[in-house]
């Protein structure tokens, strides 16, 4: 066995080597004729073709199954341009991308490697990868290029797809957050040159979770494509959308930094998105919030004006929901101010400046005045008054409320025991200050420290005094009648107020909120009839009702037909200092004028902000009364003629055209040149602001907008030479002086 395998084995390896022997023709350098033959295999078996080139960059070769391939004879494709031929790949969605990479290499005669590139040939469109190294001759004089290529269409597009899917988010076929992100940053860096805004939304579904949980995961998605389908109808072409994940969207729009159109825009959003669904025979509602910043105003570079964005989305979110909101730098510097507020509201007390001013509450049928709210005042030494509204939740928070609480009780009472007439006095408690165990106790050292008769201490409390125990709370109602002062139900109305609380609370009285009010002279509105039945119900429990907040002749009519006993508003008075209340009180005149007017006008706002007013070369300190979308009140400034125009500084950059239109003594009603727009929440702001582009051609770096910009540009806007054109008046002093 052995010697035959051995036999035979031998003879094998013979054979192989005489074989090896006969075939072994390695190709010379020199034989063309066999080199050329390799290289017709090579193209023949497919696996890549070659061209060339002469100087002119037209093409002189090209494989034979190359120009099969394109379905031409390779006669007919030489002569043709390369760069015609070979389109280099580009991104078209990328209107920013400048490089050209295949003209600029040919240019520089440089090589060419693993370059993708699109062939297009009739209506055949193939890519192919090229790669070509420039040829000289012996003189070194360029001839063309010499290359090769392979057909890589296959692979090609499905590396494509695989692209694509990375980019672009699978359920509803918008953009991916890696594209967007990579997107928006290439447009702003681009614009960044071009002095072109951009700006972006923010959109977060409101109560989508809900219908997820409810209707499924499948029934989520589809919900989740049709709002898809609705943004893109709202936007258009105007702008990229993205879904960057879960029920949060993105849009970028290029070339908008009008807030007229973008709030528009951000309504129409909210308006489509809210319409209800009809999913696999279901119907869901849900609603959307937006948050709206623009670039450069509110941020330079893509993570910035995201972040910009994300902020204004939260405020949003926070204002209650189906709102837009712009970006507002309190959003950022919301914590640094509420720091300041803090730390500044420990020494107000100490440096005196905080005072209770006295707002009157009238007899609804009489006007005559029957008592006065005590309403704190905080006027800050550089940031003028600061709204209770905004103080007493960081007081709350900080755990100053015992102090403030106990301060403006006693400074109450102290004050209200000396007026020449015997008025009550209604004093606001907070619900922190009312669940301490020793309120009774305070309530009643106060009282004996003043002097006041407790029948003439009104306590305002609110119905978030009840979530405490029950018992407990029950027991201090009771002590505190026991002491004789009278009870008040503020803001009833707001949050969840309910009837029942007044079978068992011992309430004298029941504030109705302001916002019930409000509405309730619109047409169709059904506050009314809620509040006749409130009324009646306080009447059949002996308690008084007062209508808060009313400010015209149409509201008036409507809460003392409804019945309210008690009125307090500015259609009265707003609150007033100690002083002015005492000059009043001591001349005996308690008989009220409703004054304001006829009807409620949405877009009138009351405010008092302390402004700047350029005129000419000068800035001047006045206070905003009242704001419109068409006009202003201002105060401070003395017999300004009418006529005159100058710039309001509304403060973020948002300066408003001006003319004054009515002047008497230190007040001006003033017209916009541009109208405000709304701000989406409560406010107004100015359709365009100052560009942080103008700061930069200023000889300022560009960033986004600063708190007030205009103080960086004052410098450009006034020379500063000329005299001042008017006398400037503290408008508090003025009015005790007139009045
Ligand atoms: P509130 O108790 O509901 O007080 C009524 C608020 O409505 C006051 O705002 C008042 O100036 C305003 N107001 C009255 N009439 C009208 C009107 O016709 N139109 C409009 N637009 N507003 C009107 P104010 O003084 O800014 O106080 C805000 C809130 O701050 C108060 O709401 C109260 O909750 C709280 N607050 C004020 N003073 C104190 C205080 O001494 N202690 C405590 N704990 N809270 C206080
Ligand atoms: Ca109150
Ligand atoms: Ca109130």
């Amino acid at each position: 066995m052995a010697g035959l395998f051995a036999r035979s084995s031998r003879a094998k390896i013979k054979e192989q080597q005489e074989t090896e022997a006969r075939m072994l023709r390695p190709i010379d350098q020199a034989d063309t004729q066999r080199r050329i033959e390799l290289l017709d295999s090579f193209e023949n078996a497919g696996l890549g073709w070659f061209w060339a080139s002469d100087a002119q960059g037209r093409l002189i070769y090209l494989s034979e199954n190359a120009a099969k391939k394109l379905g031409r004879p390779a006669g007919e494709i030489v002569g043709e341009q390369l760069t015609v031929l070979f389109k280099p790949e580009v991104d078209e969605n990328d209107s920013h991308q400048t490089e050209r990479p295949l003209t600029f290499l040919l240019g520089a005669r440089n090589s060419i490697s693993q370059l993708a590139v699109k062939v297009t040939l009739g209506k055949t469109e193939q890519w192919w990868e090229i790669a070509g190294k420039p040829h000289f001759d012996e003189d070194q004089n360029f001839v063309g290029y010499r290359g090769s290529a392979k057909d890589i269409t296959a692979t090609f597009q499905s590396d494509k797809d695989a692209e694509r899917l990375s980019q672009y988010d699978s359920l509803t076929g918008l953009s991916n957050r890696h594209r967007m992100t990579k997107r928006l940053t290439s447009i702003l860096k681009a614009f960044r040159n071009s002095k072109r805004s951009c700006a972006l939304l923010m959109l977060d579904l409101d109560r989508f979770k809900q219908v997820n949980d409810t209707l499924g995961h499948p029934a989520g998605d589809e919900l989740l494509r049709q709002v898809a389908a609705r943004i893109q109808k709202v936007v258009g072409d105007k702008g990229e959308i993205g879904r960057l994940g879960g029920d949060e969207f993105q849009i970028i729009i290029p070339d908008m930094d009008d807030r007229g159109d973008l709030g528009e825009l951000g309504q129409r959003l909210i308006q489509m998105i809210s319409q209800p669904y009809q999913i696999s025979g279901s119907r869901a509602v849900i609603g959307t919030s937006v948050g709206i910043a623009v670039s450069p105003y509110d941020g330079i570079d893509s993570e910035e004006l995201v972040k910009a964005a994300d902020l204004a989305l939260y405020a949003a979110k926070g204002g209650g929901r189906g709102q837009y909101r712009f970006y507002h730098i309190d959003f950022t510097d919301g914590a640094k101010h509420r720091r300041q507020v803090e730390e500044d509201l420990r020494d107000a007390l100490e440096n005196d400046e905080l005072q209770m001013f006295y707002q009157p509450i009238v007899d609804s049928k009489s006007h005559k005045l029957k008592c006065l709210e005590a309403l704190m005042r905080w006027e800050h030494p550089e940031r003028g008054f600061i709204s209770p509204a905004i103080f007493i939740p960081v007081a709350e928070d900080i755990g100053m409320i015992k102090q403030l609480g106990e301060w403006a009780l006693l400074r109450t009472c102290q004050q209200a025991k000396n007026w020449p007439v015997e008025l009550r006095v209604a004093v606001n408690v907070s619900a922190i200050q009312f669940a301490r165990d020793d309120f009774p106790g305070l309530v009643k050292s106060v009282l004996m420290e003043s002097g006041l008769e407790p029948h003439r201490l009104e306590l305002e409390i609110t119905e978030s005094v009840f979530v405490g125990d029950p018992k407990r709370t029950q027991e201090k109602f009771e002590e505190l009648k026991r002491i004789g002062v009278r009870l008040a139900l503020d803001d009833f109305g707001t949050g969840y107020s309910s009837l029942s609380y007044l079978q068992y609370a011992p309430f004298d009285k029941i504030k109705i909120d302001q916002s019930f009010v409000r509405g309730a002279t619109e047409k169709g509105n059904n506050n009314p009839a809620i509040m006749s039945a409130i009324v009646s119900l306080a009447e059949s429990l002996n308690m008084e009702t007062v209508a808060e907040g009313v400010e015209t002749k149409d509201e008036l009519n409507l809460v003392t037909e409804r019945g309210a006993s008690h009125v307090q508003g500015y259609i009265f008075s707003q609150a007033i200092p100690h002083e002015e209340l005492l000059e009043r009180l001591e001349i005996g005149d308690l008989q009220y004028e409703p004054r304001g007017p006829e009807k409620y006008r949405a877009e009138r706002k009351s405010v008092y902000r302390k402004i700047s007013l350029i005129h000419e070369d000068h800035a001047y300190d006045v206070t905003l009364r009242n704001l419109s979308k068409t006009g202003a009140m201002i105060e401070g400034l003395l017999d300004v003629p009418v006529g005159t125009k100058f710039v309001l500084n509304l403060g973020g950059g948002q300066l408003a055209v001006a003319t004054v239109r009515r002047s008497d003594g230190y007040m001006q009603g003033v017209e916009f040149e541009t109208p405000l727009i709304s701000d989406g929440a409560d406010g107004l702001c100015t359709r365009h602001r100052v560009s942080p582009y103008q700061i930069e051609a200023a000889g300022k770096p560009l960033a986004s907008l600063p708190e007030d910009p205009y103080e960086m540009l004052k410098m450009e806007l006034m020379g500063g030479k000329r005299g001042k054109s008017f006398v400037q008046v503290d408008p508090s002093m003025s009015r005790r002086a007139r009045s």
